[in-house]
């Protein structure tokens, strides 16, 4: 007797096995494409094993050959607690994590932001809580000769 099913059941099969094996036939063919192209054109495609991806991400970074002369800016953080509903996204997207949420409550109810401990002098007048501020509660200043 037939399983209830059953002939869908084997259907699902029949083209699950054909896709796999069309699929992989796919790759193996596009790889070897590649790597004819590249011993055409005389290159030599090394595979990625764990320890080249893991030895690529300890490459020293990149630097400019004047970064000592640069110097990272600093901003002036000044908020109006009063225009602030707590939506949180100058305290969320941050880069520096200057900002958190305070304890103290505004004129409508919502906590505001405040500079969080030890952030006093982090800011580095990025702009990104003035701008992603919906309400304009929040903008800085540079510091000049900072
Ligand atoms: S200007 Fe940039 S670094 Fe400064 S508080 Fe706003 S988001 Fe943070
Ligand atoms: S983005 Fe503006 S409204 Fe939202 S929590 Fe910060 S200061 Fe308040």
């Amino acid at each position: 007797m037939q399983e209830h099913g059953g002939n869908k059941k084997n259907i699902f099969y029949i083209v699950y096995h054909y896709w796999m094996k069309n699929s992989s036939k796919t790759v193996e063919s596009s790889e070897h494409k590649m790597r004819t192209r590249a011993a055409y054109y005389g290159f030599k495609i090394t595979p990625m094993t764990p320890e080249r991806i893991k030895n690529w991400y300890e490459q020293p970074i990149r630097q400019p050959l004047n970064l000592d002369k640069k110097k990272t800016p600093k901003g002036q953080l000044y908020i109006i607690p009063n225009r602030c509903k707590e939506c949180g996204f100058c305290w969320e997207y941050c880069p520096e994590n200057v900002l958190s949420i305070s304890n103290n409550f505004n004129n409508k109810g919502y906590r505001y932001p405040t500079i969080a401990e030890g952030k006093e002098n982090a800011c580095v007048n990025c702009s990104m809580c003035t701008e992603i501020c919906p309400d304009f509660a929040i903008y800085t200043e540079e510091v000049k000769d900072a």
